[in-house]
């Protein structure tokens, strides 16, 4: 992501946005926790890491029903209960977007001074 920002000539980030899933094992306190300490001196530094929650869902093979898998998974088709499952959604773990502030974007934004440029 760093390299990316870089490479746009960004001076810093704004915001991530990340897909996570409701299997995918992780808690989004403890993933924002990690994403400080991880963004720390690096141009990610104060970045807003935005979490979109992601409904696990399942597929029954036989029947084709689907359902909201929950927590606990519940992996039992609920209409003719079958365990054969197919998970079709809630393992994502995944960036979405990535917004950084270049020019416009800091001049959006009221309680900063705005910035000179130097070419
Ligand atoms: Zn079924």
């Amino acid at each position: 992501m760093q390299a990316a920002a870089e490479e746009a000539g960004a001076e810093a980030v704004h915001s991530v946005r990340l897909q996570v899933g409701e299997l995918a094992g992780v808690v989004p306190d403890s993933l924002r926790f990690c994403f400080e300490l991880a963004c720390g001196g690096t141009l990610l530094e104060g970045a807003q890491l935005i979490t979109e929650a992601v409904t696990a869902r399942a597929r029954c093979a036989p029947c084709a029903s689907e359902w909201a898998v929950g927590m606990p998974p519940e992996l039992c088709c609920p209409n003719c209960g079958a365990a054969t499952a197919e998970l079709l959604s809630g393992r994502e773990l995944q960036v979405l977007s990535v917004h950084w502030e270049d020019g416009r974007c800091r001049a959006a934004e009221p309680d900063r001074e705005p910035i000179v440029e130097e070419h």
